[in-house]
């Protein structure tokens, strides 16, 4: 829990706003940011990679509201998008296109053409079959494509298996052994330019010495490279920092940022940074309300009205999130299985949680900023949930509750 969500007199606040005022007024379920806990987030990245040029993309897919997006565009960031639909969500939020990353090992040709039509700054390749298309899309509309290839460093990110990603046996990046043929092939390519090399091992990182291992090994390609004659502009060190949402000790912004520079002492390319969770996971919490106590023979349940649909990462990832009640009880609390609505065995967010609750009770569940809304969806035809933002004293809404009626809207019934 960051200061930014504190307890004034036994009240869960965010910046100077009681969460229960918030649940009044927007009802609940409710994402609740703190800009300040975003401004900071951003501001010690950018203040630790000060000494050397830089670009932070923020990974729009960790939450990809439009007034976070907008936040991170004026404080100076970049983005790292993974589709069409996340470009045109950077462009309506005010970013800058040479700004962006592209990175996807699916990409689609309409997809590649909205980026090229934009003027983004990189498109972080994944595959050879990729560059084929990319040159080819770029050729039919008269425009050079900026590229790096997103290399496989095979390193071990330490990290639960499906958020790592710079392994052998996953389907991301380039074979690293494979990386410098390939690069051969798009410095030939007539509609490529290529201006850098990238590489993202996976997610929720506690650890540097990853990082650092996959850095040194990209940076001996990058060496070949120009040994050869290609000098790359940019490197690429993706995202992955890790947060606190237990006991975990990831290392801080700081101290990561400091071991990347540390790696790339004596060189001149550009870094980029592609960082999602770290910027917003402990930036935002999901407000909850307790429908029903159902005290069972083995287990107490503790049925909220958020669900798996509001946050999916202790259904998928057997995530933990804190659960903090919005109004500390001196009541006797007792063990809770904290579980939604939703009609399967696995919709539960957490388990065994020492709580004094009561119908009704409020509760938030801690750093939900990062892929809680972005992952959200409408199962069991449940409308996701509102989303606010605090600034000091004040609240805003910055995506209403969706409606039942927007859920069928573009449903047909047929004769
Ligand atoms: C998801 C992703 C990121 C961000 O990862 P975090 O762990 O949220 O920092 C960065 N780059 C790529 C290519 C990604 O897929």
């Amino acid at each position: 829990m960051t200061h930014y969500f504190h307890y004034q007199q036994d009240q869960l606040f965010a910046e100077n706003v009681a969460l229960a005022d918030i649940a009044e007024k927007f009802g609940t379920p409710c994402y609740v940011y703190s800009r300040a806990a975003l401004t900071d987030a951003y501001r010690q990245f950018a203040d630790a990679l000060s000494a050397r040029e830089h670009l932070i993309c923020f990974s729009v897919k960790s939450n990809s509201n439009l007034a976070i997006l907008n936040l991170f565009a004026r404080l100076g960031a970049g983005f790292d998008i993974v589709s069409g639909g996340e470009l045109q969500r950077v462009l309506a939020a005010g970013a800058a296109a040479n700004k962006v990353v592209f990175s996807g090992v699916g990409k689609t040709e309409a997809e590649m053409r909205l980026a090229l039509d934009a003027g983004i700054w990189c498109f972080n390749v994944e595959s050879s079959a990729e560059l084929d298309r990319l040159n080819e899309v770029a050729g039919q509309m008269g425009k050079i494509a900026p590229i790096s290839l997103r290399v496989n460093p095979d390193v071990d990110a330490k990290t639960h298996p499906y958020i790592s990603t710079g392994l052998k046996q996953n389907k991301f990046g380039i074979a690293y052994a494979e990386a410098l043929t390939l690069y051969r092939k798009a410095a030939g390519m007539a509609h490529l330019r290529v201006t850098g090399m990238d590489c993202h091992i996976g997610s929720q990182l506690t650890e540097i010495s990853p990082f650092i291992a996959a850095a040194e090994k990209v940076l001996v390609l990058v060496d070949q490279l120009a040994h050869e004659g290609v000098k790359l502009e940019h490197l690429d060190l993706g995202g992955g920092l890790g947060i606190r949402y237990d006991d975990e000790t990831p290392p801080s912004i700081a101290e990561y940022a400091q071991a990347l520079l540390g790696a790339l002492q004596g060189r001149s390319e550009k870094l980029i940074v592609e960082p999602g969770r770290v910027l917003v996971g402990n930036a935002g919490v999901l407000l909850t309300r307790v429908e029903y106590l159902k005290p069972g023979e083995e287990k107490h349940f503790a049925i909220v009205d958020a669900a798996m649909n509001d946050l999916m990462r202790p259904a998928l990832y057997d995530a933990y999130h804190a659960i903090q009640p919005v109004n500390r009880s001196p009541a006797v609390a007792q063990k809770y299985e904290v579980v939604g609505p939703i009609c399967e065995t696995g919709d539960f967010l957490g388990h065994a949680r020492e709580l004094a609750l009561d119908q009704g009770s409020l509760l938030a569940l801690m750093s939900a900023g990062a892929y809680g809304m972005s992952m959200s969806s409408n199962y069991n035809t449940r409308p996701r949930a509102a989303e606010v933002m605090v600034d000091g004293s004040h609240m805003h809404l910055i995506r209403e509750r969706e409606t039942v009626a927007q859920l069928f809207a573009g449903e047909k019934i047929i004769a």
